[in-house]
């Protein structure tokens, strides 16, 4: 069971006397862990974000987190695209976070397709199976290459007291949009797996057009 006795996070959105703070249990790699969790919202009710916390009873102040801030995909985590590396990661990322001795993950939903959506993933999926690689794909869809934003994940990450992190990405993006909005990332872990038949071509893109560290 997670430490009750340690403080909620200071501003969660909701009034006086209420919280969504709860435990949350679930199987990494057929052992139970129980995570104490919590959903945050935006400034709209399309923002929401599930943030669990593997934290023991007593962990020192000074422990510095390791936080993975993970993409939501569809077709990726719930239905193991293989066109994709996201539950890959995720899972990755979830047993390494249950493993540290202060681990966190933010989920974004929302930022389904980096951030455009899936209606419009799955458009670009259409163009790429016509040739076009990730980054083009987007643009001829009239989608941004990458429509998120890590300014919420930077408040969240300050909400619950944890301004200075090591961040588990291969995502240069996120640990720079991070500092801009006062998280101090001392470290990135990189997330990396072996690319398949179907992600070769979407791993190199990533790699060679959008500076991932893969
Ligand atoms: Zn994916």
């Amino acid at each position: 069971m997670f430490d009750k006795g340690s403080p909620p996070p200071r501003s969660l959105a909701l009034p006086a006397g209420w919280s969504n703070r709860t435990a949350l249990p679930i199987d990494v790699q057929g052992r139970e862990v129980i995570l104490e969790s919590y959903g945050y919202q935006g400034s709209n009710e399309q923002e929401q974000i599930l943030v669990l916390i593997h934290r023991p009873a007593n962990v020192p102040d000074a422990v510095v987190p390791l936080v993975r801030i993970h993409s939501g995909c569809v077709t990726g985590d719930v239905f193991r695209s293989l066109r994709c590396d996201c539950h890959q990661q995720l899972q990755l990322a979830l047993r390494v976070i249950c493993k540290a001795t202060y681990g966190v993950m933010l989920y974004f939903p929302y930022h389904e397709g980096r951030g455009i959506g899936l209606f419009k993933k799955m458009q670009a999926y259409a163009r790429q199976d016509c040739g076009s690689d990730t980054v083009d794909a987007n643009i001829e869809v009239g989608a941004a290459v990458d429509a998120r934003d890590y300014t919420l994940a930077a408040k969240i990450l300050t909400d619950l007291g944890s301004p200075v992190v090591r961040l588990l990405t291969n995502n240069p993006e996120k640990a720079r949009a991070l500092s801009l909005n006062g998280v101090r990332v001392v470290d990135c872990v990189p997330v990396r797996i072996e690319p398949n038949k179907h992600s070769a071509r979407y791993l190199m893109t990533k790699r060679k057009r959008m500076s991932h560290d893969i």
